[in-house]
């Protein structure tokens, strides 16, 4: 990410490095961790502690509930930071799964009550949240969910099954989509907050990415009795609540897809400079360097694209179709990054669990993750034609 930064993030983007390179590498290197690995849970709250005593966690927040108030532009240029850094709990550092930028702009919902209970504890790295809408027979098409939550005196009974849910294997609770009013569609959805240790809440593994991390899971709700209390906002809202968080959600996946890029990039000029093959380093030959070229290009305009629209959304400006039109140029942008780098790496780069191989792997996720592609394409056309 550009260097124009002012001396207050240049300050917090020492320190981030400091702690990345310092000490969570470290740390990671003397605990034997790979990509594929089962963190503890343990494990990934103290990183959460961690950065959150050291002001990273969450520094999106506002300051009033003790973030750093970052701009959207400003908080690109950290996700890009910690995903380049070759860290392997990178997601947990800033709070991308299960942290702060789960509850999103929920704040401005909650009651006291919810508050205390849900939105402070993360804030405080006490609590992990995931978001749930996907389920079996609904992804793309998120009206047609079918978790149902019935009432009951003053609770819903909660049944359904959740698809996919990131960070749910660290979460305690789920910000979950639930219809309370089958007759009306999109506006028969609610957000509610349910405990992942409630009665009647199991998780299921049967959902590993390619990159075999063990982040997601199914959560099944069977008849959960959940107190109307945790309903979020209004009964009806729960669908805009989510879409609202999508767009951001959509345009801040970019800076980590941009920082997984620029690392496999790196490692890709690093190896063709030292690779001997034909009496010399594999760099002088055109073909690598027109592909240098090309990957190095492609981030520039990545990030550039990215910076502006954040700079556009931090202005208060409706930012859904150029939001989308990130996450699809940069989405397929960088998986072509990434399958370059493998390219100049020959067999090494092929080799299951070099970074790589492992960036390819994760890239390729983003293209199906938060919107495909096609609904991007989707959103974007709509604009044009409206
Ligand atoms: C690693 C990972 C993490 C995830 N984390 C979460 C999470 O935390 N929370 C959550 O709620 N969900 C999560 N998801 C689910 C994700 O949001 C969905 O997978 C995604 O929305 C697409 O839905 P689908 O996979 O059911 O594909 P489908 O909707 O079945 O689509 C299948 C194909 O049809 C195409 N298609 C569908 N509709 C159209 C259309 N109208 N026009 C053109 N083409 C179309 C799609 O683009 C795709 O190519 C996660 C998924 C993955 C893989």
């Amino acid at each position: 990410m550009p260097q124009d930064t002012s001396p207050a993030l240049a300050g917090l983007r020492a320190r981030l490095q400091q702690y990345l390179q310092d000490e969570l590498i470290p740390l990671e290197q003397s605990l034997g961790l790979g990509y594929e690995d089962k963190f503890a849970r343990d494990l990934v709250k103290s990183v959460w502690k961690r950065c959150r005593e050291l002001g990273f966690y969450g520094a999106q927040l506002p300051r009033e509930i003790g973030g750093q108030g970052l701009s959207y532009r400003d908080l690109c240029t950290l996700k890009d930071d910690v995903a380049a850094s070759g860290a392997i709990l990178f997601p947990h550092v800033l709070g991308d799964w299960g942290g702060p930028s789960r509850i999103g702009n929920l704040i401005q919902y909650a009651t006291p009550y919810q508050r205390d209970r849900y939105i402070m504890p993360v804030v405080n790295a006490e609590r992990g949240a995931c978001f749930a809408m996907t389920e079996p027979q609904s992804g793309s098409d998120a009206t047609r969910l079918q978790t149902a939550a019935v009432p009951d005196g003053d609770d819903y009974i909660v049944t359904g099954t959740k698809h996919y849910i990131t960070a749910s294997m660290f979460a305690d609770f789920a910000i979950t989509m639930c219809v309370t009013d089958p007759a009306r569609g999109a506006d028969g959805i609610s957000a509610i907050f349910i405990d992942l240790d409630s009665p009647g809440v199991s998780l299921v593994h049967d959902c590993v990415p390619m990159t075999g991390q063990y982040v997601d899971a199914d959560i099944v709700f069977d008849r959960v009795r959940v107190p109307k209390k945790n309903l979020i906002g209004q009964e009806g809202q729960g669908f805009k609540i989510a879409m609202n968080r999508i767009s951001v959600n959509r345009l801040l996946h970019c800076p980590t897809m941009i920082g997984l890029a620029r690392q496999a990039f790196r490692l890709a000029v690093d190896y063709a400079k030292h690779r001997q093959q034909f009496g010399g380093p594999i760099s002088r030959f055109q073909a690598i360097q027109h592909m240098l070229a090309d990957m190095a290009t492609a981030l520039y305009a990545c990030e550039h694209m990215v910076l502006a629209t954040a700079a556009r959304a931090d202005a208060g400006e409706d930012v859904r179709d150029a939001a989308s039109m990130c996450k699809l140029f940069v989405s397929e942008r960088c998986f072509e990054i990434a399958d370059k780098a493998m390219q100049i790496h020959g067999n090494v780069g092929v080799t299951k669990n070099h970074p790589v191989e492992f960036i390819f792997r994760r890239l390729r996720l983003y293209r199906i993750v938060t919107g495909t592609s096609e609904i991007q394409r989707n959103t974007i056309a709509k604009g044009i034609l409206a």
